[in-house]
């Protein structure tokens, strides 16, 4: 180990700062930030500097370094541009005793300064000890975004709490399981989505419970979660950090391989994915299954593709929990028609030619009878058919027998936003002919509408191919090979 991570206390400590420039600059803002009262020492001062000579605890000495101006000062950054001064300053720091940092100089400093993701109180120092700095940045950038926004505030509260819990309880073991309880469970879930003050009742509930009993109430909780199209690219934060605590994974069959990779190592994976046509477990079961894992204590990851409450049966699930008075917590996807759409290149609204998007399920015979298709056949709009590959030829002949034209540009975005993508475009005409000769297979999505016809122009994504109409009225009716 090169250097010893530690967090100092600076409190009113006295802090010199050789060097008036930018990068001083930067180092008194940190300074000053950890409470440090701070002297700089240089015969000119940045802007920002400069403003801070109202500041009661900032001292600016107007000229060049001095062994002189070590007395007395605790901590010392030498940040000029002069290499030499800045080790001499380090070296006289050193004789007495006074930690130095010496800016872009790794091998003179006596403790360096990381690269930090503040969340207060919560506070992560990431370092390479000089070695690679970019990839500290990255790294950084990678905690940034799996810590929860609000993490220092679940802190802060637990600080809050802190002596009236060891107060309460005194044996180790049980406060140990309400710290877990507490940054698991309910409270943590309140704090993170900034409802304080209930964050508050319910830990002093139970704190209650657990000194009343000396033991605590198995908590569980379901999250329904969208887990998009496929990418893993295409996750929020919010599932990535429910998939990571859950310990129980129900996944439907639409969730891809990759999304699944990002699960907890350790949880408990169940598919409970329905093929079209072959129920493998019925909505009734995973509800049930769903309220009885809860109800046991545990953390459910419900894993769905696209979005959990867009053709997702995410609203029975809710239903079931909410009757069983269970908790539960709806974290939204990327739906099978916005990610198709993007992947595919079609805007899904256009303001030439399109100004609504309605999203319909054409999944079995029933729900084809009871759609509004005279409404459905207006231009000017975008239809998204999901679940519909079954029904293409009832698709078109509705749409065409109440008016929309048959020149009107479709697009089948088949495993959309994965590897194996693939885009048919066509017109509505040759609609079942387009399927059936590309052997389209679900998942697959079918756009109706003039901006399907943009699929072609603003196509980005690599995936397995690009086919034309075979239909020899459309618009495009040369080549019918695939081409990446
Ligand atoms: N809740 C999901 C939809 C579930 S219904 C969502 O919000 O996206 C299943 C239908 O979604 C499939 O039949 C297909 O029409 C569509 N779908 C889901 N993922 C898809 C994908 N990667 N590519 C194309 N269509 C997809």
């Amino acid at each position: 180990m090169d250097f010893l991570p530690v967090f100092l206390r600076l409190h009113d400590v006295p802090c010199l700062i050789v060097g008036g420039g930018e990068t001083a600059s930067r180092k008194f803002r940190l300074l000053a930030a950890a409470g440090a009262r701070v002297t700089v020492v240089a015969p000119a001062l940045v802007a920002e500097l400069d403003s801070a000579r109202q500041d009661e605890a900032f001292v600016h000495v107007d000229g060049g370094f001095e062994p002189a101006h070590l007395d007395g000062q605790q901590l010392v950054i030498a940040a000029t541009s002069d290499r030499s001064l800045n080790r001499w300053v380090a070296e006289l720091a050193d004789g007495r005793g006074i930690l130095c940092n010496v800016v872009d100089d790794p091998a003179a400093c006596r403790f360096i300064m990381p690269a930090i993701v503040d969340r207060s109180p919560i506070m992560i120092a990431i370092s390479s000890g000089g070695s690679a700095p970019v990839l500290v940045r990255r790294l950084r950038e990678k905690i940034e975004s799996l810590l929860p926004a609000r993490i220092g505030e679940l802190a802060e509260l637990a600080g809050r709490w802190r002596a009236r819990v060891s107060d309460r309880l005194r044996d180790g073991g049980a406060r140990r399981r309400f710290w877990e309880r507490v940054f698991s469970g309910p409270v943590s879930d309140a704090a993170l989505a900034g409802r304080t003050i209930e964050a508050d009742h319910i830990i002093s509930r139970t704190l209650t419970a657990a000194a009343a009993a000396g033991d605590l109430p198995a908590p569980g909780i379901a999250w329904l979660v969208g887990a998009g199209p496929g990418d893993p690219g295409l996750l929020t934060l919010r599932a990535l950090q429910v998939a990571q605590e859950a310990d129980v994974v129900l996944y439907d069959r639409l969730v891809s391989p990759q999304v699944l990779e990002l699960t907890r190592r350790d949880a408990e994976r169940m598919a409970v994915g329905k093929m079209p046509g072959g129920h493998c477990v019925s909505q009734e079961e995973i509800s049930a299954l769903l309220v009885r894992l809860v109800g046991e204590g545990r953390k459910v990851c419900r894993l769905k593709g696209g979005d959990p409450f867009i053709f997702g049966r995410g609203g029975e699930e809710a239903e079931a929990l909410v009757e069983a008075g269970l908790p539960f917590e709806v974290v939204p996807g990327i739906t099978a028609a916005a990610a198709c759409g993007a992947y595919a290149g079609i805007p899904l609204t256009h303001r030439e030619h399109s100004q609504s998007v309605v999203m319909i399920t054409a999944h079995g015979k029933d729900s084809v009878d009871k759609l509004d298709w005279a409404s459905l056949a207006r231009d000017r709009q975008t239809l998204a058919f999901y679940m519909g590959v079954g029904r293409l030829g009832e698709i078109r002949s509705r749409l065409l027998h109440h008016g929309r034209a048959p020149t009107t540009p479709v697009a089948l975005v088949e495993n959309g936003s994965l590897p194996g993508q693939r885009v048919l475009r066509g017109t509505l005409a040759g609609l079942a002919t387009l399927a059936e000769r590309y052997e389209v297979q679900p998942p697959a999505i079918l756009f109706v509408g003039e901006v399907a016809a943009l699929a072609g122009r603003l196509s980005w994504f690599e995936g397995t191919g690009f086919c034309r109409d075979p239909d020899p009225a459309a618009s495009n009716p040369a080549p019918l090979a695939l081409s990446a």
